[in-house]
């Protein structure tokens, strides 16, 4: 029965994300169907959505819910007591390197992998974003796990600079790690091709969980305090969240957030509170 629960809560991770990049790709084909965008306007609007997404969600998370206390308490996940630590501040030099990296990183994908419209079907695109998701979670973890051994250690370093994680340490990678885990997210656009919808939608669902994750707290899409426990012990955890660890057996058991954002855990809880009590 734990098994059975145990997949339920990672399967409810997938189903989420897959569900809202529906959303955002629905809304990204409404807005843009009728309109003609050539090489130039698909690269800058790839860029555009990944940045403001990056900035607008993570400033949402530090400076609005981070600074009501009553949330804060609400959502936080962290249970292993860490010493608190400066954040890097923002710096007019490395906001620029920043964009031009992403910007590169735009330019190269849309102009290297072929265009394929993939329309507005919700069966479709539902069952392409799951697809992605499960690829990207287990070559997340491959690649991570890799950055985790001597040889390649280095290049991680920089990532875990930060126990006590803020939101923004999503972003902060050495050149080498950022190009890494760019490749292998991206991989299935290179085999199959990038419909611009569906890249838009994308890249806006990966930062609100990659932000929410580097966040020490449980909002919506992460479930548990998986992510912080890797920084905390920089060991175990190496997927974007449970279900590789648990096939390779490298997980370091996260404690679940339940409530109404993350029924499985929920459910869970309830089934465990019944039979402690039967
Ligand atoms: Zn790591
Ligand atoms: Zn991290």
């Amino acid at each position: 029965m734990k098994k059975i629960l145990n997949l339920c809560f990672e399967i409810e991770f997938y189903l989420k994300v897959a569900f809202f990049c529906t959303l955002f790709q629905q809304l990204f084909y409404w807005i843009l169907h009728d309109t003609e965008l050539n090489f130039v306007s698909q690269v800058i609007l790839y860029w555009l959505v990944g940045s403001t997404s990056f900035y607008g969600i993570g400033l949402f998370i530090e400076k609005v819910i981070k600074k009501n206390d009553k949330l804060k308490q609400k959502f936080n996940i962290r249970t292993k007591k860490v010493k608190k630590q400066v954040f890097p501040s923002f710096k007019i030099k490395g906001f620029i390197f920043g964009e031009i990296k992403a910007f590169i990183a735009a330019l190269i994908i849309i102009s290297l992998a072929s265009e394929t419209h993939r329309g507005n079907s919700l069966p479709l695109n539902i069952s392409w974003f799951l697809m992605r998701i499960f690829l990207a979670d287990f070559c997340f973890y491959i690649s991570h796990w890799l950055l985790h051994r001597k040889f390649l250690q280095k290049i991680h370093f920089k990532h875990h600079e930060f126990r006590d994680t803020s939101s923004f340490v999503a972003g902060y990678k050495s050149l080498p790690e950022y190009v890494i885990v760019t490749l292998t997210d991206l991989l299935p656009i290179f085999i199959f091709g990038y419909d611009i919808n569906q890249l838009c939608a994308w890249s806006l669902i990966g930062n609100a969980y990659n932000l929410e994750g580097h966040s020490s707290l449980s909002i919506f899409f992460i479930p548990s305090n998986f992510h912080d426990l890797h920084h905390t012990c920089f060991k175990g955890n190496y997927g974007i969240q449970g279900f590789w660890d648990r096939v390779f057996n490298t997980l370091n058991t996260p404690i679940k957030k339940s409530g109404i954002m993350f029924p499985a855990a929920y459910l869970e809880k309830r089934w465990l509170y019944k039979k402690y009590k039967s």
